[in-house]
């Protein structure tokens, strides 16, 4: 309870649990607690032991590693002296393993068109891709900027990159020209890979336009590859820097072979989504990465050979490196993947998708299940989801509310939901049920993977007893971690590794339970302090949106002479209109669900909440406008500027 350890304040209790049904346990990769317990102990007595059997079977080797690790804390190497390569391990391995005919890729567009391609026929297209980058003079160690929308080119376009040993960087289709440039100049991007254009909700994005201002700003920019999706006319090619994919691609060879790289070779930059401030460059490399994304994958997902996998994340984001891209290929799964918005041309546009094509696993955003409850259930109703056997959710916390939304209704009670937590910085899932043995708990992400080691903080150090939140640390260096930021050693080492001497500081609080469960407490950042005690904000945003009137809740801190911070929500609500009185409901409603401790002070309803460009809450940008500060920071990432001009005028 005390302020002065650091220790964050348990409020909220959740004790529903939800055990997974048998015939899921009955053919699940672990299917017993003390398979897990086994493993999990192995993976920490034996590290390298246990890592070296896990690379030695699941990655291709053109030449074998030396030794398992070297290094300690931010400095570190996996499968020393090693040479792999991940389009390899994606394609060629799956062809080798029988599944030349089997689908990679199955792809919809937003307008409707639909395109397949099978494990052979996306080696071609990627060895077609890597031959046209290497023509262009692309070489291992070059940088290649990517700004794509979701259609196959974009994961071929990432493949044929690690093929030859560039790196590449994936900037989301949404971002604006100065976002790119800045993330061209921060990498020194040698080219651009784009498209004419994009469809959003049936309207066409001149993507070209806007890389085309971000290149005057581009300076080591030496050419740009663009792809022909929308057909529009008036596309502005620069002659002697421009090239059209149709020229530059389609009749190169379709063999081209993936080069031996370094198990150590970056992979590819990922600058994050900046929930927190200045984007930063986030580098992982080859083999350690590409190892952890196939297993914890297969785990988590408990994978099937005849399984239809949707991850509906974006390829710009870390969720579709590993889990649409990296994970899945890897391990021979076949990917639905979708270009376009979830509401286009209805709001049921996602269930129609797993109606057709028979989807198995779904992974998605709690921002999207929020969504998705906002508009109601008539659109999940019009569809047989009877195909799904296994959800996920990623990116932030789920409100228990949430979940049991997302398990009634799109799981039909039936369907285990990992809640994974991880992050860009930790290339793969950290914590998550399994789905075949762990009894789940709305709003936890259960226990670790094996191989992650967790420990929870306080401010010097010293870990926090059960039960009482603390910072999130990751005691043992896992092969999917970060390498680095990119050009960035000084941020690197001073962000994760010098408050807590020796270990990995995520930047998250977490407490875990008496059971072992860990449960994400939200942001060190955003922890608010009221009188002494240290609350979590997701703990108060559950509380708020198990009000029948509440989609969702933002929970933030300001100032307070008396207490020395109050809390202050942003909500959107449904069915009911913003005035005093659901105003003084939904107080005594967290007070009745938590305590007088957690009672709002303030309440502001808002018509939707600021968010990063993937979805998330930014509770940074609502620090500010709760204490009527200015709005700091970078910016670039939010969603809609007008929504914090609405949010000024308190009611929307
Ligand atoms: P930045 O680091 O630039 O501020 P970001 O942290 O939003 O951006 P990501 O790496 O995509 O970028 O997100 C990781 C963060 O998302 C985690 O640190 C955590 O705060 C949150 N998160 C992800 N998954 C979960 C989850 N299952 N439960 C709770 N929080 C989650
Ligand atoms: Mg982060």
């Amino acid at each position: 309870m005390s302020d002065a350890s650091g220790q964050i304040d348990h409020v909220l209790t959740e004790d529903r649990s939800f055990p997974p049904p048998a015939e899921f346990t009955e053919r699940a990769v672990f299917s017993s607690q003390s398979q897990y317990e086994e493993v999990y102990a192995r993976a920490r007595d034996d590290r390298d032991g246990f890592w070296a059997e896990e690379a030695k079977q699941h990655l291709h080797w053109f030449e074998p590693f030396t030794k398992v690790f070297d290094g300690q804390t931010s400095k570190v190497r996996w499968f020393v002296d090693g040479k792999t390569n991940a389009s390899y391990n994606c394609l060629d391995a799956q062809i080798d393993a029988g599944r030349g005919d089997k689908n990679a890729i199955v792809w919809e567009g937003e307008p409707g068109d639909t395109r397949t391609l099978t494990y052979r026929e996306l080696r071609s297209e990627v060895c077609k891709c890597a031959a046209a980058l290497t023509e262009i003079g692309i070489t291992a160690g070059d940088v290649v900027s990517i700004y794509m929308p979701m259609t196959p080119e974009l994961p071929i376009a990432m493949l044929a990159c690690a093929r030859i040993g560039a790196i590449h960087s994936v900037v989301f289709a949404g971002f604006s020209s100065e976002s790119i440039a800045d993330r061209n100049n921060d990498a020194g991007a040698k080219l651009v890979i784009t498209a004419d254009g994009l469809y959003r909700r049936g309207k066409v994005l001149p993507l070209k336009e806007t890389v085309d201002e971000a290149l005057e700003k581009s300076p080591t920019v030496k050419n740009c590859l663009v792809l022909r999706r929308t057909g529009n006319d008036n596309v502005p090619m620069t002659e002697g820097r421009d090239l059209w994919w149709h020229d530059t691609v389609d009749h190169q060879s379709d063999d081209f072979p993936a080069v031996p790289l370094d198990s150590e070779a970056p992979l590819f930059i990922l600058y994050t989504s900046g929930s927190t401030g200045k984007p930063k460059g986030i580098l992982h490399t080859t083999a350690g990465y590409n190892l952890w994304a196939k297993r914890t994958f297969q785990w988590v997902f408990d994978h099937r050979e005849d399984d239809v996998y949707w991850c509906t994340a974006d390829c710009g984001w870390i969720t579709g490196h590993s889990y649409v891209v990296y994970g899945p290929m890897a391990a021979g799964a076949t990917c639905l993947m979708y270009e376009g918005a979830p509401n286009h041309p209805a709001e049921d546009r996602f269930w129609d998708l797993v109606e057709k094509y028979k989807v198995t696993i779904l992974y998605t955003a709690p921002t999207a299940v929020r969504a998705f409850i906002k508009w109601g259930d008539e659109h999940v109703d019009k569809h047989d989801l009877s195909s799904l056997r296994l959800l996920g959710s990623v990116g932030e916390g789920i409100n228990p509310e949430a979940w049991m939304w997302y398990h009634k209704k799109i799981g039909g009670e039936r369907c285990p939901i990992v809640d994974t937590w991880w992050q860009t910085e930790t290339g793969g899932i950290m914590m998550s049920p399994l789905p075949g043995i762990t009894a789940t708990k709305p709003g936890s992400c259960t226990r670790p993977l094996p191989g992650v080691i967790p420990s929870i903080v306080d401010e010097t150090g010293k870990d926090v007893d059960p039960n009482h939140g603390g910072m999130l640390c990751i005691a043992e260096p896992w092969p999917g971690m970060l390498r680095g930021i990119w050009g960035d050693e000084q941020r690197f080492v001073e962000q994760y590794w010098s408050m807590i001497p020796g270990k990995y500081l995520t930047g998250d609080n977490a407490r875990m339970d008496s059971d072992g469960y860990y449960w994400i407490m939200g942001r060190i950042d955003d922890v608010i302090n009221v009188s002494g005690h240290r609350l979590s904000t997701i703990e108060v945003e559950s509380a708020l949106v198990s009000h029948e009137a509440v989609c969702e809740a933002a929970v933030v801190g300001r100032e307070d002479a008396l207490k020395g911070q109050a809390i202050a929500a942003f909500v959107t609500i449904r069915g009911r209109e913003p005035n005093e009185e659901l105003r003084k409901e939904l107080k005594m409603h967290v007070r009745k669900q938590i305590g007088a401790l957690a009672q709002p002070d303030d309440i502001r309803f808002a018509a939707t909440l600021p968010k990063t460009r993937s979805g998330k809450i930014m509770r940074r940008l609502l620090r500010d406008v709760a204490s009527g500060r200015e709005v700091a920071g970078d910016t670039s990432t939010l969603e809609d500027l007008s929504v914090l001009a609405k949010l000024n005028d308190d009611e929307a």
